[in-house]
């Protein structure tokens, strides 16, 4: 802590700071099994015998439907997730505000015109301009790498609508060219960018997602192709049929509009004042009711402390629960969220995101804000810290996810975090997450598919059950994870 900030700290803080100074000393990681053994394994009996996780997400996919953050739907989602934190038994449930884009899909047209006519579907991506009325009508030039768009000549591109035929290689890596494919091809004189989805082929469906225009490219229409039929204008290009295209995309954006965050505090026992963040994202594409992403992290992380509460366990901290808006085309409600936090950010012991889909749980990941585990979202799953004193700390949070145990969820590693809690990291706030088996999630992610039916009732459970152990011993522990 820099001198500046420790003398900004209010009176209290101080005093709280000295308090947790002068407690027992760090527990060590079998002390830790020990005392949290009994109480492990109550909570995720308890969870996995009865709780409304199912229920709840049922109601917020086929009740409340898709929420693109600043539609009416979203408007809807903040007014449910209010009542369903008080259902759940959190002790203040409040509204953070922020203003959030505006974006509409409108209508979206892709045809095929040579070397033979077929209408393709397709997805507008998040953000994208409109074409102009009546559609643009342009060769293709398929490209399977930005090198190889960087390689053609201008007049290659010129006037031209760019196929980026990318394979999937995992979300990660493959991104890039749904985020800034738009603006390279801009850069050399496009007049629109198409994209293979970033995710799983073979319903041949297109999976949309945000792009990000460049301050120094045009701004030219963009939209996700289903990765078959990516493929195959590939194919067409490769065998010299010169494949021609019309597009036509009806976006819209307006003013931004007001949106929330919505928070509610289950309250600790001994140092309320000191809290844990656990978070999914309320937000969702407009396509698709957001069932796996993220209904389903919200839903879980809720109902695990609704968990706790039906077992009358209070952790000695806080645990807020918090729905971020806008994660999906924005990150609106986290910075509103994160310069919250900066006010007091010591009074913070952690951030959890589930944001990765609520397949079967496998284990938690933790990023500790500095050293050398902070980059190291990409880390081997069995990783553990070098530097001596994060690697103490680490043997802390292993021996508190082995108290997590039947429900193969015991194992820790390096890695954790959540688009939304990114940014807690420079406020030397620790950022975990869970990792599933991942099987499907980017079959569905940001399609139509995305329906409740995709989660499956078992899986739910088990992050419930994990999570309320997790979330119980992590805000009980003597000292700090
Ligand atoms: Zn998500």
């Amino acid at each position: 802590m820099k001198l500046d900030d420790a003398r900004r700290l209010s009176a209290r803080t101080l005093a709280l700071l000295l308090a947790t100074a002068l407690r027992a000393p760090a527990q060590e990681p079998e002390a830790i099994k020990a005392r949290y053994a009994e109480i492990a394994t109550r909570i995720t009996a308890a969870a996995l015998l009865k709780n409304d996780g199912y229920a709840r997400l049922e109601e917020l996919c086929d009740g409340v439907g898709s929420r693109l953050s600043g539609s009416p739907g979203m408007d809807r989602a903040i007014k449910w997730a209010e009542s369903a934190m008080r259902r759940a038994g959190l002790d203040e449930v409040r509204l953070q505000p922020c203003r959030v884009p505006t974006w509409r899909r409108g209508e979206a047209l892709l045809e095929l015109l040579r070397p033979r006519r077929e209408a393709l579907p397709l997805l507008a991506l998040g953000g994208s301009v409109p074409t102009p009325k009546g559609g643009l009508t342009a060769d293709a030039v398929v490209v399977r790498s930005f090198a190889e768009l960087d390689a053609l000549p201008r007049e290659g591109v010129e006037g031209r609508i760019v196929v980026f035929d990318v394979p999937y290689e995992g979300y990660g890596k493959t991104v890039q060219f749904r985020s800034l494919g738009a603006s390279r091809a801009a850069r050399k004189g496009a007049v629109a960018a198409l994209v293979r989805s970033a995710g799983f082929g073979g319903n041949r469906t297109p999976h949309t997602g945000a792009l990000r225009y460049e301050d120094d490219a045009p701004k030219i229409p963009a939209a996700a192709l289903a990765p078959e039929d990516s493929a195959m204008l590939g194919r067409l290009a490769a065998a010299g049929a010169a494949p021609r295209l019309t597009l036509e995309l009806s976006c819209s954006v307006g003013p931004d509009a007001p949106s929330a965050n919505v928070i509610g505090r289950y309250r600790g026992r001994e140092t309320p004042e000191e809290y844990l963040v656990v978070s999914g994202h309320l937000d969702s594409w407009d396509v698709g009711q957001g069932a796996q992403d993220d209904g389903g992290g919200c839903v879980s992380v809720l109902e695990a402390v609704a968990v706790l509460n039906r077992l009358r366990l209070r952790p000695r901290r806080s645990i807020d629960v918090v729905f971020f808006t806008n994660e999906e085309n924005g990150l609106r409600g986290a910075h509103a969220y994160r310069d919250e936090v900066a006010k007091n950010p010591e009074l913070c012991v952690g951030a959890y995101e589930n944001d990765g889909g609520v397949e079967r749980p496998t284990s938690f990941l933790i990023t500790y804000p500095s050293g050398e585990s902070r980059p190291s979202r990409r880390a081997a799953p069995d990783s553990r810290p070098s530097d001596p004193a994060t690697a103490r700390r680490f043997d802390r949070f292993a021996a508190t996810v082995e108290r997590v145990h039947g429900l193969a969820c015991g194992v820790a590693g390096l890695g954790g975090g959540g688009a939304d809690i990114g940014p807690l990291l420079d406020l030397g706030i620790p950022t975990l997450s869970p990792r599933t088996v991942g099987t499907r999630y980017f079959e569905w992610h940001h399609t139509a598919g995305d329906t409740l039916d995709k989660v499956d009732r078992e899986d739910l459970d088990r992050h419930i059950a994990a999570q309320a152990a997790l979330f119980y011993i992590w805000a009980d522990l003597d000292e700090r994870l």
